[in-house]
């Protein structure tokens, strides 16, 4: 089954909105196997954004993403990582999509609540970054047969 690594960024932590990006991943049937609390540094930002690094507002971005600790989470499921964007929403908040997490709580390009991987390949490489692998956790849910059939566990 896919991973997907999500960052819930220091806008939600300082809207209370933790519990509600958690919950909406969790109602949907992904399993929890990362999550943690980390302040981020300017040298991991440059690395996690470099393709905007150039960009004009690459400064705030900066300061809006060390404002606070972020929450890294570390997502479980078939076809997580186009599941999980699809959640998100597109990048501009007013955009987004009503029902994703930036169409619901977001008016903004930049104070979008929410990371997540954008690719397989990327999913893998961002997952290393914010954990370790012995913090990447396997176990099975109980719930599972309930999830998925069998024959669709890719
Ligand atoms: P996404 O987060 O949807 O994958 P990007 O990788 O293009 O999008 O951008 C990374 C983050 O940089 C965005 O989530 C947003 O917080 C910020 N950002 C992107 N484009 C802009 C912009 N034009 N103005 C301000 N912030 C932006």
């Amino acid at each position: 089954m896919q991973k997907t690594l999500v960052l819930i960024k220091p806008g939600a932590i300082q809207r209370e909105l933790i519990g509600e990006v958690l919950k909406r991943f969790e109602n949907k049937g992904f399993r929890i196997c990362g999550l943690k609390m980390i302040h981020l540094t300017e040298d991991i930002l440059r690395v996690h954004y470099a393709h905007l690094v150039e960009r004009p507002f690459f400064a705030r971005i900066l300061r809006s993403m060390m404002a606070t600790p972020v929450i890294a989470l570390c997502l479980e499921g078939v076809e997580a990582v186009k599941v999980v964007r699809d959640m998100i929403g597109v990048t501009n908040g007013r955009e987004a999509q009503a029902g994703t997490i930036r169409g619901d709580f977001s008016l903004s390009n930049q104070e979008n609540m929410i990371h997540a991987s954008d690719s397989v390949e990327n999913a893998a490489i961002e997952i290393k970054r914010f954990f370790l692998d012995n913090e990447i956790f396997s176990y099975t849910k109980v719930n599972q047969n309930y999830i998925n059939y069998s024959d669709e566990l890719i």
